[in-house]
């Protein structure tokens, strides 16, 4: 039977195989008609302006943060994280959201623009106008606070919105869809259909004006393929193979600590996670002596430092690349090619990784870390540079890390810290290359939910008409010599 054809679909507690609850499994109509019910509605809430969005905003914020508890629970349950990583996320997220609603009538306002001297008479203003409805497609590894990047943004910009969240995370998408209908002065502003892939193929085929979507390169091309048929915005957040670089003068201590939460909380699903090391021979052996030591306190299971993988076909992934890491002479710190024990994944560290190893080349999304010695930064920035990707990045060096991180083909670098440009919500979240494009959070986040509408009008009449066929030649040569004049 085909996906398209179930009625309901499960979620499951992934730690222990337990079904939770069942969905239902929108199909094309089911999505149809929810965007036809976000677009009747996008009127209304363009409507209440920045202030009347920012009240129902803040309710949510306060709602959220309410029962954040209850949130906590359900994540933990859906993606089997710990209950206190699934609290953080939803911080975090709910940060973003307060930021949203507060900030976007000053970073969306209309600008007025100098019309220059040849249109002296003319007055002119940029404003950024809502799409309309866009459809925000969600992973599993964040539920909250990675769908929420593109939907606080585009709903204080004046978007409504239809969700769909993973197959894997569907309560927790339903949740949110649930506590803002509490909050929500009129329905259909913010929508959730929840279904297996063809729901999420059904809403790039809908009539949505934007698309916002996270996950993986691969599924990330299709998306922009169907959107392209009718011409429409996409936003793609996927996938990385974020580098953690030390140089010799680094808080060595320190980037061992951090880079290895970096690389194995939340089981090392984060697409801003670290998944190679490139650190200079000179502090290599201290670097790598520190994070082992670490990395052997770290246990998975339920509560422990981390919990299983989500999705329970990631396991042959992460055991590929362990696997070819191996055969291609790799050793191992840390774990070794029996580190996969479904559903969890021992902490796993790899030295001298072969730079042609899937390890190093494809993103692996499990808590795995090559370490590889380089004998400059110059090589260090070669090779963090040598990949697909382009989403973060993080420097270690007390003198040197603006410089390095000024090198680095990458949406986002953190210098002596891991990750943090999530947690800041007024920069930009992203990435360039098979990371994807456009952009989530501060004043750009709230830009990429809008299109840019120039209005230009007279000011006052002058005798000298450009725009007409009653032209005379007196005004051509007005045109003429003003512009000789001006750029002579
Ligand atoms: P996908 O990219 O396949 O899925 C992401 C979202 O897109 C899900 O909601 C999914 O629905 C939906 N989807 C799937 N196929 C389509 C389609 N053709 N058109 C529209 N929407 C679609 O990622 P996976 O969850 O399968 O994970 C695969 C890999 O992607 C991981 O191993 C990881 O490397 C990477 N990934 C990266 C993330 C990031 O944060 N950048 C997040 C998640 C994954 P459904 O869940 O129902 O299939």
């Amino acid at each position: 039977m085909s996906t398209q054809a179930l009625l309901e679909f499960p979620s499951h507690n992934p730690a222990t195989g337990e079904v939770l609850t069942s969905y239902p499994n929108a199909n094309q109509a089911d999505v149809d008609a929810a965007v036809a019910r976000a677009h009747a509605s996008k009127q209304a809430w363009q409507a209440l302006g920045f202030k009347g969005r920012k009240k129902v905003l803040d309710k949510w914020t306060s709602l959220i943060s309410e029962r954040m508890g209850e949130l906590a629970d359900l994540v933990a349950l859906e993606t089997g994280k710990p209950h206190s990583d699934a609290a953080l996320e939803i911080s975090l997220a709910i940060g973003h959201l307060a930021w949203a609603a507060k900030h976007a009538e000053k970073y969306l306002a209309p600008v007025n623009r100098n019309p220059g001297l040849l249109m002296a008479n003319m007055k002119a203003r940029v404003e950024r106008a809502p799409y309309g409805v866009v459809g925000v497609i969600g992973p599993w590894n964040y539920p909250v606070f990675t769908p929420m990047g593109s939907i606080a943004y585009s709903l204080a910009a004046g978007n409504t919105i239809v969700f769909k969240p993973s197959e894997y995370t569907p309560g927790v998408g339903v949740w949110l869809g649930a506590t803002f209908a509490e909050v929500a002065p009129f329905p259909d502003i913010f929508h959730v259909v929840t279904g297996l892939s063809t729901t999420g193929v059904a809403l790039t085929q809908s009539a949505v004006d934007k698309i916002a979507f996270t996950g993986s390169t691969r599924t990330a091309k299709k998306v922009a393929a169907t959107a392209a048929e009718r011409m429409i915005p996409v936003v793609l957040e996927c996938g990385g193979k974020d580098p953690v670089i030390i140089d010799r003068d680094a808080n060595v201590k320190k980037a061992a600590e951090y880079a290895l939460w970096m690389a194995m909380s939340n089981a090392g699903q984060t697409c801003i996670g670290a998944e190679r090391v490139y650190v200079h021979t000179a502090v290599a052996d201290e670097f790598i002596r520190e994070i082992g030591a670490m990395a052997r306190e770290l246990h998975p299971g339920v509560n422990k430092s981390y919990g299983p993988a989500t999705m329970p076909s990631q396991l042959n992934v992460i055991q590929s690349h362990i696997d070819d890491a191996a055969a291609k002479g790799a050793k191992f710190l840390v774990g070794g090619t029996d580190s996969v024990h479904a559903p969890f994944v021992e902490p796993t560290i790899m030295l001298d990784v072969p730079e042609d190893s899937t390890a190093i080349t494809e993103e692996t999304f499990g808590p795995t870390l090559t370490i590889n010695r380089v004998a400059d930064m110059e090589e260090a920035v070669r090779l963090s540079n040598a990949t697909r990707y382009g989403l973060g990045a993080s420097v270690w060096s007390k003198r040197n890390g603006e410089k390095i991180a000024s090198q680095l083909i990458a949406g986002m670098v953190s210098i002596n810290s891991v990750i943090g440009f999530a947690g800041i919500a007024t920069v930009p979240f992203g990435g360039v290359k098979d990371s994807g494009y456009g952009r989530i959070h501060g004043p750009e986040g709230l830009h990429e939910f809008t299109y840019l509408r120039s209005v230009v009008s007279e000011r006052f009449a002058i005798p000298i008409a450009f725009t007409t066929f009653k032209r005379t030649k007196f005004a051509d040569r007005m045109i003429t010599g003003l512009t000789r004049l001006l750029h002579k």
